[in-house]
Formats: structure tokens, C-alpha cells, sequence
């Protein structure tokens, strides 16, 4: 598969045409995208009031392969009734992530019952009574509730109060494998785990860095708001193991120019070793000490920690900054001299800060770089942690999380009159974990891919197979339908936000609230998610309680607790009615009035700087790992298996320098076997990537978190899926014969 020279462009128009034959025309597809519903994809946030593809600062059309995937996903016929009879879970288990996600919608719910083979159709009733006996037999902290981020304001806050009046706060978010490391880290620095910016801020820096992601391929439409930067004579600073087409060189479909021409995106692009940002975010900030650059009377009239933190880069060799960055020190000035130039600079980054067990450092070594040039408070600057899921924020806002903030406990409590758990709640991976022990007994995932998600895939399997009971309420099948299974599970089949029967809010990653109308069914069996939380609680809890769980099925009365009880978002409470949408007030702000308990930011020193991995003498032989996601995929969700951007037409491989495969002895396209500490993958096949720096390689995740070692950032428990050390091994021809790889070949249709 040829390698693209830029991304979007024609080949994203010719992607959609065909997929709107897919579901029956391009006026289908049309109408479906321009309903006044949220993107399902990503959280830079599209459409609600506005109509669909349309963005926070009003240019329309935008749009892109994710939210059109995602749609055409919804849009897709029923699973064939005889689907569940038809294949056994042990032939599930060999369908690849895309297959399952293309076997269609789950229209009915379906139960893998103790000891079965099949999933088997059950109604309602008998889900809801299976539900209902488990947790009326278990303590309520035997069981925890997971959270995805495609679910809405309404079911989130819903289903976390549901989970605390029954008794526990094992509630968590998918965000606790992403982005926690971003709110904690901002936390302690600026008092808000959000970003500080909103999307205009974006297109009037003059500098943006983007530091460990491919938003090219996962936020596409932010390529237009970099275009225009780049247009305005601003700079991009790439910061990357990864050489990614898109952030090289963009066709922004929606402009006629960028289309036939192609937008240059990078003006400086550089690539670290994996794990070496840390380094160079210290690099950057000491030559920026050296240049003067800093903002002096910004710092001593609004941040502390400067003092110690001067003197630490000061002292700090710049022989330790570059071994343990692997970024030469040309390079490392250049970005100073950026940086030191430019008048409002705006930071991103996605996963590639976060997935370390040093991802919490990392985020406050990019605050510290914001603050300490006084970027942090004034229009078109500050900083953004680029989220995934379209409504991973909003659910966060809302209170899924373990420890509720204390006013929205206090106000809780007041507001239904109602006591709530004081025992400390689990966080995502403290529940895998807590099940491995025999602690728990039942899950309940709302939406997403708890299984997939997890690193050491062989120990979530184990864990979510040591439960009783699991339900989980999806539109489609994912793997964790197939690997993640409890003595007992329960597959429920739910609506789409754009079917749903009232309007519901999500909550972009620049805190803007949008109200989704919902929409028709396109398939009777699936309910909505408020109707089945709604209907669970008031079988669960005793009857007679402070709350109306029936009054609760209405999402205009789940809206009117969230404005009394969440600070920020009282304005929900009326966006029914008045249809406005709005910012969350005191998230994004102009003016440097940090929200800490003393109004100050906070600069962060950090006294060891972490080796790079395979950096020792012994261990010359290996590769630092990092996993990747496809051009084709969104978070756990591959909706194709090729990888347009970077020319790779499968999965099963993993991508390292030409140097290396030499260095290995390998040939491109040799079968190896990929091998950490807690596990390995044979059959692989090892392929020549020119774009990553020698020493490194990548692999796409989900399938390579059979690798990932269950190692946290302490301090957020984000996993370390972007620093695993790996041996990299030629196998020998006989253990070729003995692979069974994942295959569609010869698989009847599956869909009705
Ligand atoms: S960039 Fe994100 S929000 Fe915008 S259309 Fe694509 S997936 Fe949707």
C-alpha cells in the first residue's frame, strides 16, 4: 500500500461517497450528519443547535471519516437473529475488531449464560430481573459501574447517582485510561483539569505546539483551525517519535486551496525517543531561562513554584537533557527560539503525554512551559489536552468519578435529601484489579470497550471473568463481547444519541455544552440508556425513596438536578427551552485568575528526569514500544483495517526503523515474535517504517495491549501504553505453521 504525502483531500471525499452507497445515498447520509445532534466521534465537538458539521467558531462544512464512520456504524441493518446461534464465542473470539464492529446494530438483548457457548437471546424483563436479583444479593461495593464517554450529560449523572444510592463509589470513566494524567496534572497547576482555551483562541496564536499525538487522524477537522494558523503566518511545533503524513501536510477537504494544493502544517517537527518528553519539555524550559524569554513580573504576580524551579533549570546538565530526550540540542533551541518569538502560543497534546508512568509530570512540565512566558490567561493562549470521545469531558463534569468534588457531594446530598457512600471508590484499573481478588461480583459498562481498553489483556480477561454478572449496553459488538466475558453477561442493545427520544447535552474539550435533539429509531429492540438506568434503579432500590426514578426517565428532569447540583452548569437546566448553548463559565479564561485555593498557579520542579527505556548497554537488543491507533479507527473502535495515512494495509504488524530490522537481522515483512514482561505475540509481522526513529517502534492498540504491562503513572493511574520495552525475535519455521490468525475468510454475511 503506497505511503500518502498528505492527509485528507480527495481520498476522504471518495471515502464518503462510498460510504454514503453504503447506507443507501449520499442524501441519507446527508440528512443524518446535518441533524442537529453532537459529532458521536471526537471531542473537538461538531454540529447540536448549530446543525450538524458545523464547529464552535461557525465554519461549515466540517466534517470528517470519524464522524461519518461513526454514523454509517449507527446506520448499519440489524444483526441477523440467527447471528447468536450461529457462532459459538470460542469462533466470536476470532473475529478481528472490525469485523465485530461491521457485524451490525444489537437489536436485542442477548446472554452468554454460566458455563454456555452461545449468546442467546432474553427479553427485557428477564435482563432487568437477572440484574435486579445480583445486586439486591452482593454489598453494593462487590459491584462497579464504568463509564464510556459516548454516553450523555443525562446518563452519566443518572447512572453515578443510581450507583451511589445503591451504596458505592466504584464509579470511573474511560477517561482513567486516557486523559486523567492531563486533569491531574493541570489540576495541580492551574486548579482546572480542562482546557483553557476555546477554539478562536486556537486560530489567533501565532504559535501552537503539538506534542504527542496525530490529531491529523484522530481530530481531523482541528487540521483547519492549524491551517488557518499556518495561513496567519503562525508556526506549528510537531513534537513526535512518529514522522505523521497528516501533521506534515494536510488537503483540508472544505477548502478549495487546501484541497488542490495541499497546507503545510509542520514548520518544525521533532521527534524524541518515546518517553523522552519530559527532557525535552526541561530542555525547552532551560533555554528559554538562558534566552531571558521568561515573563518575570507575570510569574512573581500570579504563580508560584518559579524560584525552584529557575534554580533547578539552571543547575540541570544539558548532556542529561539530551541522552534522556534523545533530541539533539540544535533542535531544542530552535524550539526556544520559537518560543521565545512568539506572542500567544497555544500547547496540545493527546496520549502521547499521558500514556507514561510519568504522564502527570509531563503535564505539569507543559504547564510550567505556559506559565513561564505568562501564556496561560489571555486570549489565543494557554493550554489543551486534545480528548477523545465526544462526551469523555461532559461525563466528568457531571460526577463520574470516584470521589465526587465536595460541592457536588454536598449539593447531592441536599438537593433529594438523600445520604451518600463516604467509602472510597475505585478507579478503572483499581476495579480490574479488585475483581482478579474475588472482590467484586457485578459490572455494569455503560457503552465502550472496557476490555480493550486495558492494558495486559490476558489479566482483564481473568479479572472481568472472575465476575458473577456483566452487562453492557452497546450499539455494536467490540471485542470485549467476545474476551471480557463474567460467569454470566449480558450484551442490552441501546440508541444512538441521534435516535434518542428526548434531547440530550454532551460537552466539548473547549467546555462548550451542546444539546443533541435526538432523533427516530432506525431499529425497534434498543432503549434508550436513561430508560434502562432509570428502570434498574427503581427495581434495585427500595421503593418509597426520595427520587422518582419514572419522573427520572425524563431528560429535561435530569437536566434541571444537574443545573442545582453541578457548579457551572446552571444554564443546563433551561437549554431544553431556550435551545442556547453555552461555555462552562470560569474553564476557559482571559484573564490570569487561576481557580486554586489562593487564586496562584502553580510551577512544578521535578528533581529526576526518567531514563529512557532500553537505554543501558545490556539491554541493546530491545525496542521501546509505543501502540498506536490507525487512520481507520477511533479509541477501541477499527472501522478499517488498513492505515491510510502511513500506507500500512493490516494490523497484525509492528513498525521499526530500517536500522533496526538490520540491527535484528530481520527481513521486512519476516514473522516475528514481539515479547514484553507480561506477554508476547507471535506471528507478527515485522515492517520497515522509515517515519520512526531508530530504537523505537509502534504497534496498534487495541491488539497490542496483550503486551502492556499494567504499569500506572501513580499519581493519575493512567497505564503506560506509549513506554513498553519489547524483544523482538525472528520465529522459527515451524512455529510459523502453528498460527492461527484472526480471519474473515470464509464467513457467511452476518448482517440482516
Ligand atoms: S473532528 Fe471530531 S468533532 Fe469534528 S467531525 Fe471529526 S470526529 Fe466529529
Amino acid at each position: 500500500m503506497r505511503k500518502l504525502k498528505s492527509g485528507g483531500g480527495w481520498q476522504a471525499i471518495w471515502y464518503t461517497w462510498t460510504k454514503a452507497r453504503e447506507v443507501g445515498g449520499l442524501r441519507k447520509l446527508w440528512r443524518a450528519m446535518r441533524s442537529k445532534n453532537a459529532c458521536k466521534t471526537c471531542a473537538l465537538g461538531m454540529g447540536g443547535q448549530a446543525g450538524g458539521m458545523v464547529n464552535e467558531a461557525g465554519h461549515f462544512p466540517e466534517v470528517c471519516k470519524k464522524s461519518i464512520q461513526a454514523m454509517v456504524a449507527d446506520m448499519q441493518g440489524a444483526i441477523r437473529p440467527d447471528f447468536w446461534s450461529t457462532y459459538s464465542i470460542a469462533q466470536l473470539q476470532q473475529f478481528t475488531p472490525r469485523e465485530l464492529e461491521h457485524c451490525g446494530r444489537i437489536t436485542q438483548p442477548v446472554i452468554l449464560r454460566a458455563g454456555g457457548q452461545y449468546y442467546e437471546p432474553l427479553s427485557w424483563d428477564e435482563a432487568f430481573q437477572k440484574m435486579t436479583a445480583k445486586l439486591k444479593t452482593i454489598r453494593p461495593d462487590e459491584s462497579f459501574w464504568y463509564f464510556s464517554g459516548r454516553s450523555s450529560n443525562e446518563a452519566g449523572f443518572l447512572l453515578q447517582l443510581f450507583a451511589r444510592l445503591y451504596g458505592t463509589n466504584n464509579v470511573n470513566n474511560c477517561s482513567y485510561y486516557c486523559h486523567q494524567a492531563s486533569g491531574v496534572g493541570l489540576n495541580s497547576a492551574i486548579g482546572t483539569g480542562a482546557g483553557t482555551v476555546q477554539l478562536e483562541d486556537i486560530e489567533h496564536a501565532d504559535l501552537i505546539f503539538v506534542i504527542g499525538g496525530n490529531p491529523a487522524s484522530n481530530h481531523p477537522r482541528l487540521m483547519r483551525t492549524l491551517m488557518a494558523v499556518r495561513r496567519n503566518g503562525g508556526q506549528v511545533i510537531v513534537i513526535n517519535p512518529i514522522v505523521e503524513t497528516g501533521l506534515v501536510n494536510f488537503r483540508v477537504p472544505s477548502d478549495v486551496r487546501s484541497l488542490l494544493f495541499g497546507t503545510s502544517i509542520s514548520s518544525l517537527y521533532v521527534q524524541p525517543h518515546i518517553g523522552g518528553d519530559l527532557a525535552l519539555l526541561y530542555g525547552i524550559a532551560k533555554r528559554i531561562v538562558e534566552l531571558n524569554a521568561t515573563d518575570e513580573a507575570y510569574l512573581a504576580a500570579y504563580c508560584d513554584g518559579w524560584p525552584e524551579l529557575r534554580v533547578r533549570l539552571q543547575t540541570l546538565d544539558w548532556s542529561e537533557i539530551t541522552a534522556k530526550s534523545g533530541v539533539p540540542r540544535e533542535q531544542i533551541d530552535a524550539i526556544a527560539a520559537a518560543y521565545a518569538k512568539a506572542k500567544n502560543a497555544v500547547f496540545t497534546w493527546t496520549m502521547g503525554i499521558t500514556h507514561h508512568t510519568h504522564g502527570v509530570l509531563n503535564v505539569q512540565a507543559i504547564a510550567n512551559l505556559a506559565l513561564m512566558r505568562g501564556m496561560i490567561g489571555r486570549k489565543s493562549a494557554g493550554v489543551l489536552p486534545i480528548r477523545g470521545h465526544s462526551n469523555v469531558q461532559g461525563i466528568g463534569t457531571v460526577g463520574v468519578t470516584p470521589r465526587l468534588k465536595d460541592a457536588v457531594f454536598e449539593r447531592l446530598q441536599n438537593h433529594f435529601q438523600v445520604q451518600l457512600p463516604t467509602t472510597p471508590g475505585l478507579d478503572t484499573m483499581a476495579c480490574i484489579e479488585a475483581a482478579t481478588r474475588g472482590e467484586l461480583r457485578f459490572g455494569m459498562c455503560l457503552g465502550g470497550n472496557l476490555y480493550g481498553s486495558n492494558p495486559d489483556s490476558a489479566y482483564a480477561g481473568k479479572a472481568l471473568g472472575d465476575l458473577d454478572l456483566l452487562v453492557y449496553l452497546n450499539t455494536t459488538l467490540n471485542t470485549g463481547h467476545a474476551h471480557g466475558l463474567a460467569k454470566e453477561t449480558i450484551i442490552l442493545p441501546v440508541l444512538a444519541r441521534d435516535e434518542e427520544p428526548e434531547p440530550t447535552t454532551q460537552e466539548s474539550m473547549f467546555s462548550y455544552v451542546r444539546l443533541s435533539d435526538g432523533g427516530p429509531r432506525r431499529h425497534d429492540g434498543p432503549r434508550s440508556e436513561i430508560e434502562v438506568i432509570a428502570d434498574l434503579a427503581a427495581g434495585v432500590l427500595p421503593s418509597g425513596g426520595p427520587i422518582d426514578w419514572h419522573a427520572m426517565r425524563s431528560t429535561e428532569t435530569i437536566r434541571g438536578a444537574i443545573a442545582k447540583i453541578v457548579p457551572g452548569l446552571e444554564q443546563i437546566g433551561q437549554i431544553g427551552a431556550t435551545k442556547q448553548e453555552f461555555q462552562i463559565p470560569g474553564r476557559t479564561f482571559h484573564t490570569p485568575q487561576f481557580p486554586t485555593p489562593n487564586g496562584r498557579a502553580r510551577l512544578h520542579t521535578h528533581l529526576d528526569l526518567p531514563e529512557l527505556l532500553g537505554s543501558r548497554p545490556a539491554e541493546a537488543g530491545q525496542l521501546r514500544l509505543m501502540t498506536i491507533r490507525s487512520e481507520g479507527q477511533f479509541n477501541t473502535v477499527v472501522y478499517e483495517d488498513y492505515d491510510l495515512y502511513r500506507g500500512v494495509d493490516r494490523r497484525d504488524v509492528i513498525l521499526l526503523h530500517p536500522d533496526d530490522l538490520s540491527r535484528l537481522g530481520l527481513r521486512n515483512d519476516q514473522r516475528v515474535s514481539v515479547t514484553s514482561e507480561i506477554g508476547r505475540m507471535e506471528g507478527v509481522l515485522a515492517r520497515a517504517y522509515d517515519d520512526i526513529r531508530p530504537g523505537n517502534c509502534a504497534m496498534y492498540y487495541p491488539e497490542a495491549n496483550a503486551v502492556v504491562p499494567r504499569k500506572l503513572d501513580p499519581l493519575s493511574k493512567t497505564p503506560a501504553f506509549k513506554n513498553v520495552l519489547v524483544t523482538v525475535a525472528a520465529m522459527p519455521v515451524a512455529a510459523l505453521t502453528n498460527i492461527a490468525l484472526p480471519s474473515s475468510a470464509n464467513r457467511e454475511p452476518v448482517r440482516a
